[in-house]
This record gives C-alpha cells, structure tokens and sequence, in this order.
C-alpha cells in the first residue's frame, strides 16, 4: 500500500485487483436468474450485465479512472467499451445487484433494489482503498420490477456530467467513470402522456466507495431480520467507518458504535445538503433508496439548478403538485430521512433515546455547516448570527423579488463595491434588468454589506479570493445539459466533453468561455429538459 506521497501507478484494466468484500463476506440469494422477486435473508443477488449491439465510449472522466488506479489511456479502448457497456468481464469482477428498499415520497415502498444498476466488483485503489464500479442500465436483475433494467442517452449524460461536477465543485458526490452507448433502442415516454418513443440507450459506470443506501437497512428491518441488519451495518462500519474504532470481524460491535456511526451519518448528510444549498443543486427524488450511507450525492434523475433563486423550486414533473423535494426543503427532509434510517437501526442500538439525539444533532450540524459556507458566499471571515443573520435574511428577501440568477448573482457581488455594483448585479437578472423596487432594496443592502466589509477590515481584493472559492462561475446548467445531449444522439460526443472541460475548473474565470456563465436564455424557459423533468429515464 503506497502512502500519500508515494508514487501513483495506474494499471490496464486486465491488472485491476479486485477485492469484492461485499460479495465475499454478505450472504447472497442463492438464486441467480433475473425473475422479479422479494429477496430474503440476502442482501445481493449475482446477475450479469446483458450484452447490448455495439458498445460505443461517448465520453469519460481521466480523474475517475486516477481515482481507481486505472490508466486513463485504457479509456478509448475497444475493450474498455465492452466491458463498461456490459459485454465483457474482466477477471475478478463478481457482479451484482444490490437489495433495499425505501420510502418514495414519504410513503414506505417495500423492496426496491438495483432495478437497473449492476455493481461490476470492487477494485482496490492506489492507495488500497476499496472503490466500487457500478453500471447503471446494464439490464434486468431480480429487482427491476416490471421496468426494462436500460437507461436512455439523455438521462445517461446527465448523470455523467453532474456527477463530475458536483465533484469539482467540492461537493461529495458518487463519481463517474464513462459514458457509453449501447447501439440498441429503448422504449420510453418522457412526459408520461401516453406517446412512448424509442431512444437510444445508455450505460454510465459509477464510481462510490459503497453504494448502500439509507434504505438498504430499511428493508431487513422492515422484515424484522436482525441478523441481516447487523451482518450489513456491521460491514459498512468496519470497511467505510474505519475512524469509528469498531473491533474486527468476529468481537461483536458495541451499541454506543452503532449511535456514533448514527451521529457520523447525520453529519456528512446535512454537510451534503448545505453543499447543495450553497451551489444551487435541487436533488429532485430525496426518497431514502437515493440516499447514500457515505453521505455522498447519489442517483441523478430529475435534478435541477437554480437558475432564478427560488426556495419553491423542484425539477421533479412527478412532484409538482406537493413540490415535496424543492430547493429550499432539502435540509427538513433529509432530517426525516435520517429519521427512518435511525428507526431501521435502533435493534442494533438500542437506546432509542441516545439515537433520537444523534438525530437532532442534524439542525445544530446543518446550520453551523451552512452559514459557514455562507460566510464564504459573503466574503465574510466567519459567520457571526447577530450582525450577519439580518443581513443574509435581507439578500435571500431581495432574490426573490424578481427572477435573478443565484450563480450570477454571487459572482458578481465578489465584484469591488465601488462604482455602480448594483449595476453590475444587473447581469444577474432575467428580463430588462432590475424592477424600481428590486434596485432600492439592493441599493440599501449593498450599503450595509459595505459597512459590515469596512467594520471587519475586509478588502475588495482579499474579499474577492474568499467569495469566489464559494461561489462557482460555471454550474450545469440545465439547458447546457440538454445541448449537450442533443449533440450526442446526433451522434457528436464533442458537446459531452467541452462541457466535462468547462466543469473541471467550475471556480476559475475561464477566458473565451463566457457562453457557459451567462443566464439561460429564454427558448430554453419551457422547453423539455430545460426546464422541468420527469422520472422516465
Ligand atoms: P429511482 O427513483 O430512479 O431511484 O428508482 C427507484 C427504483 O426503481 C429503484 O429500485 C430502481 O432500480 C428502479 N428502476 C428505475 N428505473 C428502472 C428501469 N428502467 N428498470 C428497472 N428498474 C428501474
Ligand atoms: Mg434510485
């Protein structure tokens, strides 16, 4: 095992070294055909991805492939393409789909699991950490339910992309590694208005260092299965938690462990969520099944980012009406989703009431994490609730008076305070600039930024550096999303990896690339995936 500083040496994907302790130490279902099926006293099932017509690399990631320890060279290779578009297995792989279950919109919905996902195996990293590969729409499995187990080129892109963005821009996040189309069609209705169509299909390969989720408890625990639950959380915790101290396979794992790893989840979770916040990112489908133990962004399906800031927003066509999952009530519901998650575990704990508390820590945790990162979006050395309180309330106030660009917005307000900044703010703002009332309001709120700039000794330059490490100049913007997509089902991958370029570097000013900063422009207002999305992926 190399040590930090030791040298990096990548490999071919042949001399990968495949670990696989999910599948070496969990029980598996002893049946291995796809036919749909509740899944007991198992926690995985073995089933292979299904070969599709002509794997084909649409785009991929070189620091995913680092990551792993692969030669990011081996990425355009034929073989690469078979094996990471389902036609292929490297030796070592021992693939598998994942059994969980969930709440879906605040309702329990019994057994899901990997209806489309197929984990390859785990490979051990440079560093000898365990990183799992997992393709998504690799075909059916037992959980695929009455769905097809495929996923489309559009919904394929999108998950690539974010997933890599999200990444740069700081946010923890499930990786990708590639892209590829499979050469065959599949069936799907966008709007759910009873026009299916047939649309290319799509495999990512994604990259966690587990891929459990908050629901993966909550089915055996659903079911009353102790022995499951302790077998999968007492995994999770040796190989994921190693800093939580518990003893090896073999000596039983004290209850006070289970509480702390409790607390530990609640806490990467809302340092998540406080991420997504200060980016502009809305998850769109915070059921528990999209929510990972790592407390890392998973399953990108009908998310969104704001454009004009606006706490109701929600992506998600599906939640509309109860808007259940929109930007601003990220942080109460990952609370509840916490919740379930402590519920499923209190047999292993215990003490309902010790666990009740790791829970409630998530409100102290959330806001110290967000007005931390909202210092920084402010250019303020630290977050002091008296003076700066009123004055965030007041800025959040002014966004929604009229629809203005939240990634603009920020990074203009880096800009000096001299001159006309409210001017400058202008650029944020969709239609003819800001109404009368909107300018007043700034004008005034920019005069105490400015005082509460000069109290603190706070200068435009230093400001400037602190502002913009917070505050990216390029998100994925959904109508850059979508034009990316339309130029790969024509067939011209280049839209996917100029986009992927401008992503990589989301907090530079990049010189020529104006285009991927600028406000969306209003064809993309309504139309399909620019705006709102469904669930059909
Ligand atoms: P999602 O809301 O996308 O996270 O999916 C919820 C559940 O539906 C998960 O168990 C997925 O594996 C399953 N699922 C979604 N799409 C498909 C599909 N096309 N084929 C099989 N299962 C699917
Ligand atoms: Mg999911």
């Amino acid at each position: 095992m190399g040590g930090p500083s030791a040298p990096i040496t990548v490999k071919s994907l042949l001399d990968l070294d495949f670990i696989n302790r999910f599948t070496r130490d969990l029980p598996a279902d002893p049946e291995t055909t796809t036919r749909p099926r509740e899944v007991t006293g198992a926690l995985y099932s073995r089933v292979s991805p299904t070969a599709v017509a002509a794997p084909g690399l649409v785009a991929g990631s070189p620091e995913c492939a680092a990551l792993i320890g692969l030669d990011p060279a081996e990425l355009g290779s034929e073989e690469f393409a078979r094996v990471f578009g389902g036609n292929a297995l490297v030796p070592g792989m021992d693939p598998f789909a994942m059994a969980y279950g969930g709440h879906q919109f605040g309702h329990w919905a019994g057994q899901l699991g990997d209806g489309r996902a197929i984990n390859l195996g785990e490979v051990r990293g440079p560093e000898g950490e365990g990183w799992t590969l997992q393709l998504k729409g690799a075909g059916m499995t037992p959980y695929s339910r009455r769905a097809d187990g495929l996923a489309v080129l559009r919904s394929s892109v999108r998950e690539f992309l974010c997933s890599e963005a999200m990444h740069h821009l700081g946010v923890p996040t499930t990786r990708a590694l590639s892209l590829v189309t499979t050469g065959d069609q599949v069936m799907r209705d966008m709007f759910y208005d009873g026009n299916a169509k047939l649309e290319p299909g799509a495999i990512v390969c994604r990259v966690s260092r587990s891929f459990v989720r908050f629901g993966s408890f909550e089915l055996p625990a659903s079911r009353g299965d102790e022995a499951l639950l302790r077998d999968l959380a007492d995994h999770v915790i040796r190989t994921s938690f190693p800093e939580l101290g518990a003893p090896p396979s073999g000596a039983p794992i004290p209850a006070e462990i289970y509480v702390a790893w409790v607390r530990e989840v609640v806490r990467r979770t809302a340092v998540m969520v406080a991420h997504w916040m200060r980016v502009g990112f809305v998850h769109g489908v915070m059921n528990t099944d999209n929510m990972s133990i790592l407390g890392e962004t998973i399953d990108y399906g009908p998310y969104g980012w704001l454009e004009g800031y606006d706490p109701g927003w929600t992506p998600n066509t599906t939640d509309a009406q109860g808007k259940r999952y929109r930007f601003g009530h990220q942080h109460q519901i990952a609370h509840w989703n916490l919740t379930r998650f402590a519920s499923a575990v209190v047999p292993l704990a215990g003490d309902v009431e010790a666990l009740q508390d790791a829970v409630d820590s998530f409100q102290s945790v959330y806001t110290e994490a967000w007005t931390g990162m909202l210092a920084a979006k402010l250019g303020l050395p630290e977050f002091e609730e008296e003076r700066d309180g009123p004055l965030a309330v007041e800025l959040f106030r002014i966004l929604e008076l009229q629809e203005t660009d939240m990634t603009i917005f920020f990074r203009e307000l880096a800009r000096p305070l001299t001159g006309d900044p409210v001017g400058a703010l202008a650029a944020a703002a969709y239609g003819d600039g800001f109404e009368p009332e909107t300018r007043a309001a700034l004008e005034a709120w920019i005069t105490s930024y400015r005082d509460r700039m000069a109290a603190l000794g706070v200068e435009d330059g230093p400001r400037r550096a602190h502002m913009d490490g917070a505050n990216p100049r390029y998100v994925l913007r959904n109508y850059l999303a979508q034009l990316a997509i339309d130029r790969a089902a024509k067939g011209d991958p280049e839209g996917v990896a100029e986009l992927l370029e401008v992503l990589r570097r989301p907090y530079e000013d990049q010189p020529g690339r104006d285009e991927y900063a600028a406000r969306r422009p209003e064809w993309a207002r309504h139309r399909a995936g620019c705006s709102m999305l469904s669930c059909s992926s």
